[in-house]
């Protein structure tokens, strides 16, 4: 359960390890490990059967010292605001990492979504919308889709929020529509990057991707996608799960047919011609790439040693707990962090922000070339840092983020 749950604290775990090797200043490390803002609130909704139900929403501004907020929201009967404010620390991180002038927010509302028709849905949102209104705006908090959010919801937030404020305000979320200022490329940008991150890290460990076994765990918009552009450079797919089940082919699973499948289904379950799977045998597949893309704390110490995967991409937020990332570390398996390895999707948010604010936008091929460009820009620099500190992956990108941020909260100086 959620409230048993420290994501937060794993993700302080985290910042301390690369905070300690960067010898960071102690009132630095006070303002980077506090949340700028929490905001707590109750969103009454009339459903269906005429009931009203009070659902509870959050929104965390962990940090904008680098610019505007910038993260998802996230409708799930888990939600909680430890889970939401690491979440939003995280891309506080993220954005640093990806060298994006944002800073770090994420929102989140306790529901299930696959429990509520669309009128349920969009009520919500507006609602949600409307009670953290004075937080959000292009140059405060940006939000976009995460988990069961995605392009209607953020076109409801986008009116919602122009209704409110008196003209149309296409900047104030990103993973919109494209016909009302999205940008192309934005719904595959998060898999697109996991796609780079893995293929960027392959050619460093020295092992080819054609051929190669990959694994993916969650098969929404990021699984899928990076599995889609994994399959079409010709790795293997060997394996899927999702909520309900998982689907398993030693030939490699026709990603195409998958998708079709799953839009349908609304599961990879039953596909034809594959065999049941679990996730937990989903971890113990002997696969070069694993790719965890659905939720927090997938790989913990209760099975981290079942893994036999030589590279890990974490297409997801914080899959691996702290401890389990150790294990992983002590025995060479090379570990893409999050905040390195789904930098995609923010950053091609961040295009999306740009083109909205100039009224001009970009061919979908100019898109993925600039996000190839700062996605491999991005690798280069964190393992650089890993190599030239001695550390993993993941401290590397830590030591990067936090140096980036620390620097400009001290230029900015201090206001009392
Ligand atoms: P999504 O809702 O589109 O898909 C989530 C997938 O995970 C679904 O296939 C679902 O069935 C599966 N899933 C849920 N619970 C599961 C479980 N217990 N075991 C196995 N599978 C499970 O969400 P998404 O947008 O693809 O996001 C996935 C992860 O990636 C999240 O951690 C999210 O925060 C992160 N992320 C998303 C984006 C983005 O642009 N969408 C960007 C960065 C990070």
């Amino acid at each position: 359960m959620s409230s048993e749950r420290n994501v937060f604290g794993a993700m302080l775990q985290e910042f301390e390890g690369a905070a300690r090797i960067l010898d960071l200043d102690p009132g630095i490390w006070k303002i980077l490990t506090k949340p700028k803002r929490q905001i707590i609130v109750s969103c009454p909704v009339q459903m269906d059967n005429g009931a009203i139900e009070v659902f509870t929403g959050y929104r965390v501004q962990y940090n904008i010292t680098l610019g505007p907020a910038k993260g998802g929201i996230r409708f799930h009967p888990d939600v909680s605001l430890d889970e939401v404010a690491a979440l939003a620390a995280w891309m506080t991180w993220k954005c640093a990492v990806a060298q994006l002038p944002f800073g770090g927010g994420k929102g989140g509302i306790i529901c299930d979504p696959s429990k509520m028709s669309q009128r349920e849905l969009e009520a919500l949102t507006r609602r949600y919308t409307a009670e953290i209104i004075d937080a959000v705006g292009p140059d405060k908090d940006v939000p976009a889709p995460d988990v069961n959010t995605n392009e209607q919801v953020m076109a409801w937030f986008m009116d919602t929020y122009s209704m409110h404020v008196g003209h149309t305000a296409t900047a104030v979320v990103t993973g919109k529509p494209v016909e009302m200022g999205g940008s192309l490329g934005r719904r595959e940008a998060t898999g697109r990057g996991v796609m780079i991150i893995t293929r960027e890290s392959a050619k460093y460990l020295g092992f080819s991707l054609v051929g190669a076994r990959v694994a993916v765990q969650g098969f929404g918009n990021v699984g899928s996608v990076a599995a889609d552009l994994l399959a079409n450079m010709g790795a293997k797919i060997v394996a899927v799960t999702d909520w309900n089940s998982g689907v398993y082919n030693a030939a490699g699973l026709d990603i195409k047919q998958l998708i079709a499948y799953n839009r349908q289904h609304r599961t990879v379950a039953g596909f034809p011609g594959a065999e049941t799977l679990t996730n937990a045998e989903l971890f113990r597949l002997d696969v070069d790439v694993l790719i965890p893309a659905a939720l927090e704390e997938q790989i913990t110490v209760a099975n981290v040693r079942d893994i036999k995967a030589k590279l890990i991409v974490e297409g997801a937020n914080g899959p691996t707990t702290p401890d389990a990332h150790k294990y992983l570390h002590d025995h060479g398996i090379f570990v893409v962090p999050d905040i390195l390895a789904n930098a995609g999707g923010v950053t091609v948010s961040y295009f999306e922000w740009v083109q909205d604010r100039h009224g001009y936008f970009w061919r979908e091929d100019e898109v993925n070339e600039r996000l190839e460009a700062k996605m491999c820009q991005a690798f280069e620099v964190v393992l650089q840092t890993a190599q030239k500190f001695n550390v993993d992956m993941r401290v590397g990108a830590y030591i990067v983020a936090i140096n980036r941020v620390a620097t400009v909260t001290k230029l900015r100086g201090m206001y009392a």
